[in-house]
């Protein structure tokens, strides 16, 4: 890969780092007004708000998750091994590295993991 891409890459996964890192102050936010509120509210209420609260937590888990891929990724550009498959070492496709610039194996690895 070039340098021209490898910036871009590095550039695309900056901006989804921070959006994660933003949404997720967000959420942090978001998380305590339920607290909050669930002295003032009925049972049926509290259930439906530990219930967004479990989706919450879900989707923390995988802002989280994606987080720690980007932080990898964002490594392996300073370390020079942006773009091979962490399993067979072949390049990975650009245009899978377009959809996901977090991505570590390539395409016929990838699937062999699902
Ligand atoms: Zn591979």
């Amino acid at each position: 890969m070039n340098d021209t891409d490898l910036q871009k890459f590095k550039q695309l996964l900056e901006v989804q780092r921070d959006e994660l890192m933003a949404s997720q102050q967000m959420a942090q936010g978001a998380t305590k007004t339920v607290e909050l509120d669930q002295a003032s509210v009925g049972r049926i209420s509290r259930m439906d708000a530990m219930q967004s609260q479990s989706m919450a937590v879900e989707t923390t888990r995988l802002r989280q998750q994606q987080l720690r891929k980007i932080a990898s990724a964002l490594a392996l550009i300073e370390s020079g091994d942006y773009g091979y498959c962490s399993l067979c070492d072949n390049e990975i496709n650009l245009k899978r590295l377009e959809i996901d610039p977090a991505s570590t194996m390539c395409v016929p690895c990838a699937s062999k993991q699902e």
